[in-house]
């Protein structure tokens, strides 16, 4: 008689990478990427100073675009439809070359790991969709946690995420932030095109080799130590400042400023995955405020620190570990600051978390996490109120839960300040006309909002633009990338640079009116 068979059922199972052992290292190369050029380069100085082999993948591209959609589930969102392209691309790349089993034994893949209602807790399974479509789910790769600084060995002990490499890690971030800010707030004014470029490469160079260079030491109590009463980095800084020094700008050249806002990864990213949007509103003539990542971090802070606020009662625990969240705070705010202060003051400083709260409040609560969560709202009423950008950007990628929430809000948020302008810009990666084309709407009524300003401090000031460059032909550093204008209440570069010069007495109403018959 025959017998019946059960079906065979296959479970799910969750990808674990096989382990990465210690005497691996010396052979195997650690993948990262995900951010800017900048801070890769950084961030590579520390791993290597850390003795890993460290290298970012290439900047993602357009063909990731396509590589990614073919391998991961359709609906996904653009950002992980491109990151998970970028590795995709990077192996297929090497296994042209070499034997599958070669790639996945040299390289292995570190990516940032996170919980959450939105895509970014589920990275890791389209990238292990992505290798079983490779067939290479033999390959390694390991998720760094955004909370935790001390997360100990991976499975094998050949990757350690402890105390001196997240340090490491950290403060290069925050190094790339402020000369990020640095560059977009040059090059729209330089003089000579390209020197900002150059000097930026350059500073990147000589910093990478101060954080590979970084002294380490055994404990890590130590270690931390060092890092929070060091002058190691800052002495760093004040070099690169006078490596800027020697950029000559002018900065009254009226450009309406653009605040990029956005997803986490199209916000930072710098390339075919925003469409270069940065780079292209600065072709259009205007100047980029770029996102720092300082921010996300900080942002990262303040949920648990709102979580023990809010209880009820408050045990002896609870306290301390409440003191120590607001000690880290203060002590991330003041290394950020220590940075800026070595590059003149000229990097924006970082906003008051608890502002930003606040000012999202009536539009979206900031219990409502995955994705910026309120800081988007946040961030565009803090610009607004603070007069810190004529024009919001907000970069929304396509299928993103989220930022749909957001750009949502944002509505609420138009209909109580209708003159603020704001361009939400959905981001599928391959529809570059339809969302460059929207975004240069706005961008013309910021252009002539920037240009009112200036009529309006010429007008108030009773300077002229003429009497302006007699003085800065007599005041040479007046022109340097490095002199510092500070905020006097208009949005745009060259209306607070007037207005400054007038305030100042450097430039008097007196003077600047060219006597009669005067050339
Ligand atoms: S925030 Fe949006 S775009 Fe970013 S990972 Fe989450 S779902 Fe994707």
């Amino acid at each position: 008689m025959a017998t019946m068979t059960e079906p065979t059922v296959s479970h799910y199972q969750a990808y674990k990478p096989r382990p990465f052992k210690r005497e691996e290292r010396k052979d195997t190369t650690i993948l990262f990427g995900g951010l800017t050029w900048k801070h890769e380069r950084l961030i590579q100085g520390v791993m290597q100073n850390m003795n890993y082999n460290a290298m970012p993948l290439p900047n993602v591209a357009r063909a990731d675009l396509d590589a990614g959609k073919e391998l991961i589930d359709v609906g996904a969102c653009c950002p992980t439809i491109f990151t998970t392209g970028n590795l995709v691309n990077f192996l297929k790349s090497e296994t042209k070359h070499t034997p599958k089993e070669e790639v996945a034994n040299k390289y292995i893949f570190l990516t940032a790991g996170a919980c959450g209602p939105c895509r970014f807790g589920q990275y890791h399974e389209s990238y292990t969709m992505a290798l079983d479509g490779l067939g290479m789910r033999d390959f390694r790769l390991f998720l760094l946690a955004q909370d935790q600084l001390d997360q100990g060995s991976a499975d094998g002990g050949g990757l350690e995420i402890n105390l001196p490499l997240s340090m490491g890690l950290i403060w290069a971030i925050l190094c790339a932030d402020v000369l990020t800010d640095l560059e977009y707030m040059t090059r729209p004014y330089e003089v000579t095109p390209g020197q900002t470029d150059k000097v930026l490469q350059e500073s990147i160079e000589y910093l990478y080799q101060v954080y590979r260079n970084r002294p380490v030491k055994e404990n890590k109590w130590a270690m931390l130590g060092w890092h929070l009463t060091t002058n190691y980095f800052t002495s760093a800084l004040r070099k690169v400042r006078k490596m800027w020094d020697a950029i000559e700008v002018d900065r009254l050249q009226v450009k309406p400023k653009v605040k990029i806002t956005g997803e986490f990864w199209l916000q930072t990213h710098e390339g075919d995955g925003n469409y270069n949007i940065k780079r292209w509103l600065e072709q259009e003539g205007a100047e980029t405020i770029p996102p720092p990542i300082a921010v996300w971090l900080h942002y990262l802070m303040h949920p648990e620190i709102r979580k023990l606020e809010k209880r009820q009662t408050m045990t002896r625990n609870a306290k301390i570990k409440l003191a120590v969240l607001q000690v880290v705070e203060r002590i991330y705010n003041g290394t950020y600051n220590r940075f800026r202060k070595a590059l003149a003051n000229l990097p924006n400083e970082l906003p008051d978390q608890i502002e930003l709260k606040n000012l999202a409040e009536p539009f979206y609560h900031f219990e409502l996490r995955g994705g910026e969560g309120h800081l988007l709202i946040g961030k565009a009423l803090h610009a607004y109120h603070h007069k810190k950008a004529n024009m919001i950007c907000e970069l929304t990628p396509y299928s993103c839960m989220p930022n749909t929430m957001s750009v949502g809000s944002m509505a609420n948020v138009l209909g109580r300040y209708p003159d603020l302008l704001y361009a939400p810009i959905e981001i599928k990666g391959d529809a570059e006309v339809h969302a460059l084309s929207r975004c240069q709407m706005i961008l013309t009524e910021a252009k002539k909002r920037s240009a009112r300003d200036m009529e309006d401090v010429l007008e108030k000031t009773g300077l002229t633009v003429e009497a302006i460059r007699k003085y800065e032909a007599r005041n040479p550093d007046v022109r340097r990338a490095t002199y510092r204008v500070p905020h006097t209440g208009y949005a745009g570069t060259s209306a607070n640079y007037v207005a400054h010069l007038a305030e100042s007495g450097r430039v008097s109403r007196v003077s600047s009116k060219a006597p009669a018959g005067c050339c």
